[in-house]
């Protein structure tokens, strides 16, 4: 694996695959990696000829300076797991590389990012990180991007971003992963206390008491709530949203008809956290029976 540092070396090492149409991959990351971060790498690696894994800790991104100065950081380390991996190249530009002095220029993507993480933590959150993957795909030029189902939102925001201004790269979303009592994995979850570790698996307790209560029959999200908060209130949670939504457009369904998507944000002690489930209605029992009794043969 190779480290680069700056944009023109980057391009000098792409311009050769890419002139001979081998597939480049790019996994955009901030870094301290963990299994979540190491399955959108084995999926790039699997995938694509040439895989690209960026570590810049955007600071455009951050609502909260203590959250960036604190938010954990091991070059080292991440280079030697990236590399197991078979990642080709790490890039990981200094802030000056990217934001250089003058730099003047935001992307913003409107409607999907006013509301959950954008109305909690803030406008310039989704403009810090629409306009760094703007950046590192100009800069990557990739024919796949990889992201985390983990940051639902974000998935949902950079689909967006690449089909309003025609950007040349597909977008795969990655499930999410998680640890056995149920936490997503996170870079953050470093930061949580014993005790606050414990406590934090209420997240993963309460979006599966959403899908038992819609598994159930329930149709109305506010009573599908209800057994989700209560999960949450036995850890003392309190969360600065718990809200079934649609999973196109975000916004809160009237009622559970289809598809929808779970979300939750939380502090958990100082440390904030996130995590989403998608929520299926369970089909009626008869046409279970149809599914199964007609899939069988096929899957023989
Ligand atoms: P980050 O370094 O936190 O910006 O995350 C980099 C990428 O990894 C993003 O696309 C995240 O959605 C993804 N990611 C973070 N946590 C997980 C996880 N637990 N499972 C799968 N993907 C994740």
């Amino acid at each position: 694996m190779n480290l680069v540092t700056t944009v023109a070396e980057l391009r000098a090492v792409l311009r050769e695959p890419q002139r001979a149409g081998r597939t480049i991959g790019l996994v955009p990351t901030m870094g301290a990696f963990h299994e979540g971060h190491l399955s959108l790498m084995r999926r790039a690696r699997a995938e694509c000829d040439v895989v690209v894994v960026s570590l810049f800790v955007n600071p455009s991104q951050f609502n909260d300076a203590a959250d960036l100065i604190g938010y954990p950081r091991d070059a080292e380390r991440d280079a030697a797991r990236a590399s197991d991996i078979g990642v080709h190249y790490l890039f990981a530009p200094a802030v000056e590389e990217v934001y250089p002095p003058g730099f003047a220029t935001t992307v913003s993507v409107g409607g999907l990012t006013d509301t959950l993480e954008g109305r909690h933590r803030g406008r310039a959150h989704f403009d810090g990180v629409t306009t760094v993957v703007t950046k590192l795909f100009n800069m990557v030029g990739p024919d796949v991007a990889y992201f985390g189902q983990k940051d639902a939102q974000q998935a949902l925001v950079i689909r967006r971003l690449v089909r309003d201004l025609d950007m040349p790269v597909r977008i795969e979303v990655c499930p999410t992963i998680r640890e056995p009592d149920g936490l997503a994995l996170s870079s953050r979850n470093a930061h949580l206390s014993p005790d606050d570790r414990a406590r934090a698996a209420a997240l993963h307790r309460a979006l599966d008491a959403v899908q038992r209560a819609v598994a159930a029959g329930e149709r109305d999200p506010a009573a599908a709530r209800l057994p989700a908060l209560a999960a949450l209130r036995a850890a003392q949670i309190e969360p600065e949203y718990l809200e079934l939504v649609s999973t196109r457009t975000l916004v809160p369904v009237d009622r559970i008809d289809g598809e929808i998507l779970a979300v939750v944000a939380a502090r958990v002690g100082a440390t904030r956290l996130i995590d989403n489930r998608l929520i299926q209605p369970s089909p009626n029992p008869d046409r279970e029976v149809a599914t199964v009794a007609t899939a069988a043969p096929t899957t023989a």
